[in-house]
């Protein structure tokens, strides 16, 4: 066991600060929770007014930047972060339980899309427009907001973080930055990259705390002139009423219940393999991760017992182990949250057919852990059918029909991922066609897509617009429209 007294501090102006409020948090590994990562600066409301006025003096030359110039501290960002993967992942396994190939996983893609973004400085983002009249030239230019507030979740501490700063900053903007407050460490040092790389004071700032305080200044601050933020729906909505009660952009990416659909044409052990890693990897804590399995009754019996025996194969463990298929929770409250979810689906008479507990003997003793959990016989009405859990719990739902499993599919609040298994052409147009989400796969995982491609949910999960890829550039950017006549 590994434990930690370093103190981290604030980044403001290019430099690193502590907090007048003298107070730090620790932070703990969820393996083991008598492992301290680090701790980390409570802030107080004074620094995030600092780190706001630090972006918002670096903004003006920042801006002034050729893309390509920026493009470069990217790209020299992204070296430093491959050459550091093997430390920035370990302290991500260690704050929120994934495990390392995981966390690697991560890292590199981080890597990966400040790359992307680099190269985004050298493409067009405007466009010429025909004008009517011959004598002028009519077109649109980009143009970057001015200071942007960065509101990040625990899950993805590197991948989420760097798919906002990077086309923040590549299109003109600077940021401040605020992580959860579970993975301000691996914050930390993701943004140690950029000031290794030389970017220049205040254009990226990192202030640590409270949600409730820190990200809350930051969607009322009169400065800052968006807010992307990703985390819960409850803190989504709050966010969206600040920022429109002051007139400033905001993007939302929040929760799902992300359904798979298995016909009765589908490749049954393809279904089962990607339905148990789609819902027990990261321990069910990816934004993505499938949640409701729902099963048309001629093959339900036999895709049940291929989840079973593949459930009962994972190793929970600690992330740091090599053979470990899933880590711990993240946090405390996580741990009682997802418990409460299971003790409702018992409650309200779903069949629990494996795991529901947490695991406290030997090795788990001092950890977060949860056992890979399965209910059967679920209602579309329960709670397990309809809520977030954000934990290795996988429903199984009966449909008798493709179009039944669209219409339980449907129903649900959320519209983040979705995912079916068949091998019919037909059955698969009709799923493009009716399945309400933002990302669906067929014969994949519900979980991820690719850097380049438009990241978001419908319905509750999302403000509507998109992160990653080109369509970042929407949010990031504000339009202008020229007419010039000579
Ligand atoms: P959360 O509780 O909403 O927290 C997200 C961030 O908001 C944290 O940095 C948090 O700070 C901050 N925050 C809390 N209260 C705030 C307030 N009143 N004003 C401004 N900021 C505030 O979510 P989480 O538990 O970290 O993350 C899990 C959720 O994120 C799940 O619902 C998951 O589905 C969602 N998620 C969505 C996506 C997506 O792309 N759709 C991706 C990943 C995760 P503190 O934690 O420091 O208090």
């Amino acid at each position: 066991m590994q434990t930690g007294t370093v103190v981290y501090k604030n980044l403001i102006n290019g430099r690193w600060v502590e907090s007048t409020s003298g107070k730090v948090h620790p932070s703990i590994n969820p393996a083991d929770t008598r492992d301290i990562v680090g701790y980390v600066q409570m802030s107080v409301a004074g620094e995030v007014e600092a780190a706001v006025q630090s972006a918002k003096q670096a903004f003006a030359s920042w801006r002034k930047l050729s893309g390509t110039a920026r493009g470069e501290y990217l790209r020299k960002t992204a070296d430093i972060m491959e050459r550091r993967t093997a430390e920035i992942a370990e302290t991500m396994t260690r704050e929120m339980g994934k495990t390392l190939a995981e966390a690697i996983g991560e890292t590199a893609r981080g890597v990966a899309i400040l790359r992307y973004y680099a190269g985004e400085g050298q493409r067009a983002n405007g466009e010429v427009i025909p004008s009517a009249d011959a004598d002028a030239l009519l077109f649109t230019s980009r143009v970057p907001l001015g200071v942007v507030g960065l509101i990040n979740p625990w899950n993805f501490p590197v991948a989420i973080p760097i798919w906002k700063m990077a086309p923040a900053l590549i299109y003109g903007n600077t940021v401040v930055m605020k992580a959860a407050l579970e993975t301000t460490v691996t914050a930390v040092k993701l943004v140690q990259c950029f000031l290794e790389a030389g970017i220049p004071a205040g254009v990226v700032n990192l202030v640590s705390g409270s949600g409730s305080l820190i990200g809350n200044i930051l969607c009322e601050h009169p400065d800052v002139k968006a807010i992307s933020f990703t985390g819960s729906n409850e803190v989504g909505k709050q966010i969206a009423m600040k920022a429109l009660a002051r007139g400033a952009k905001y993007q939302l990416e929040m929760g799902g219940k992300n359904p798979v659909i298995v016909t009765k044409h589908a490749d049954l052990d393809m279904a089962a393999e990607l339905t148990v890693s789609g819902s027990m990897k990261s321990s069910g804590q990816k934004c993505t991760a499938t949640s409701r399995a729902i099963v048309v009754k001629d093959v339900y019996d036999e895709f049940r017992a291929k989840v079973i025996e593949k459930m009962k194969q994972i190793k929970t463990g600690n992330g740091l182990d090599n053979d470990t298929y899933m880590g711990p929770v993240a946090s405390e409250n996580q741990l009682k949250g997802v418990l409460a979810a299971i003790e409702k689906g018992v409650n309200e008479g779903a069949t629990l057919v494996l795991g529901g507990k947490q695991l406290t003997e030997g090795e788990y003793a001092h950890g977060f852990y949860v056992e890979p959990t399965l209910f059967d016989d679920v209602d579309p009405s329960m709670y397990i059918a309809q809520e977030e859990i954000f934990g290795p719990v996988l429903a199984l739902l009966k449909a008798d029909s493709l179009e039944q499993a669209l219409v339980i599919a449907n129903d649900a609040r959320y519209g983040l991922s979705a995912s079916i298994f068949t091998n019919r052409l037909d059955e698969v147009m009709t799923y493009i066609h009716e399945m309400e989400a933002g990302m669906i796969r067929i014969n994949g995982e519900s979980s991820g897509v690719e850097l380049q491609a438009p990241f978001g949910g419908m319905k509750e999960s999302s403000s509507h617009s998109r992160e990653q890829g080109r369509a970042a550039m929407e949010f990031f950017t504000a339009v202008k429209t020229v007419t010039i006549k000579a």
